[in-house]
């Protein structure tokens, strides 16, 4: 059965201490999430082992740590990456692999990510896999060619209990992201049971209901109740929101 989750992205922002305030601030809250429902948080690397030695201080709340990138290599001479090894050393359960903006940014390719999900899976996380179109394929009508795309070259190869067991994937029209533009209700629950359709006739109809897909682009405590209420839409990947710890849990409100 899959999971409601919101998942939040900080992205570039929020010092070590400023991450670990927002987290206290939303530990407080007490958190009465029901057993299909979970909250991950995802700092930029500076702040995972203060978070995680926080959340392992508040034993029981459905909070989990999640990693905005990972490196696809183990160990070795490659300055600047982090490998799936350090990140499960500090309790990171889950791994943003192909943010918009990573692929757009820093050139990552449907084949690296192909290769970065299978270190998080290797590494027994849980990867949440992003994909979503640009403006121009949108306003093309091209966005199912382009996002089931995104989907073959870097998932298909995965085989059906991993994908049913280990597998988020969050939906983010680019047009959308930290712009204020919205999806549509209705466009996300399109995209969406595409998605899982795709899923489907891969893998089967098991495995495609077990698998989360979230919305993510703009997404506010006023918007989420729609976006979430639609059969399809299994929480949401957010960023600006996520930085603010009463945005945040308005958000996670919404799940309810
Ligand atoms: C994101 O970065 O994944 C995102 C959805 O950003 P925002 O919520 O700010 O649009």
């Amino acid at each position: 059965m899959r999971k409601k989750i919101v998942a939040g992205n900080w992205k570039m922002n929020l010092t070590p201490d400023q991450g670990a305030s927002l987290v206290k601030d939303i530990l407080k809250e007490k958190l009465e999430l029901k057993y299909n429902q979970l909250v991950v948080v995802c700092p930029p690397f500076t702040g995972i082992d203060s978070i995680s030695k926080l959340l392992e201080d508040n034993e029981g709340t459905k909070v989990q740590l999640g990693s905005q990138n990972i490196s696809e290599k183990n160990s070795g001479a490659y300055t600047g990456e982090v490998s799936a090894e350090m990140l499960t050393s500090l309790n990171v359960r889950y791994a943003i692999v192909g943010h918009s903006e990573r692929r757009q940014l820093f050139n990552e390719s449907n084949e690296l990510l192909h290769k970065k999900v299978d270190a998080v899976l290797a590494s027994k996380m849980i990867p949440i896999f992003c994909c979503g179109e640009p403006l121009e394929v949108r306003e093309a009508n091209e966005q199912n060619d382009y996002v089931k795309k995104q989907l073959e070259e870097s998932l298909f190869h995965l085989n059906a209990d991993i994908v049913s067991s280990s597998l988020i994937i969050a939906y983010e029209p680019i047009w959308a992201i930290g712009t204020g533009k919205t999806a549509s209700a209705d466009q996300a629950e399109e995209m969406h049971a595409f998605i899982r359709s795709l899923l489907e006739e891969k893998w089967g109809s098991d495995a495609a209901e077990n698998v989360s897909i979230l919305y993510g682009g703009s997404v506010k405590p006023d918007n989420a109740p729609e976006l979430f209420g639609k059969e399809n839409v299994d929480g949401g990947l957010i960023g600006g929101a996520a930085l603010s710890a009463d945005s945040f849990l308005g958000i996670i409100q919404a799940m309810n």
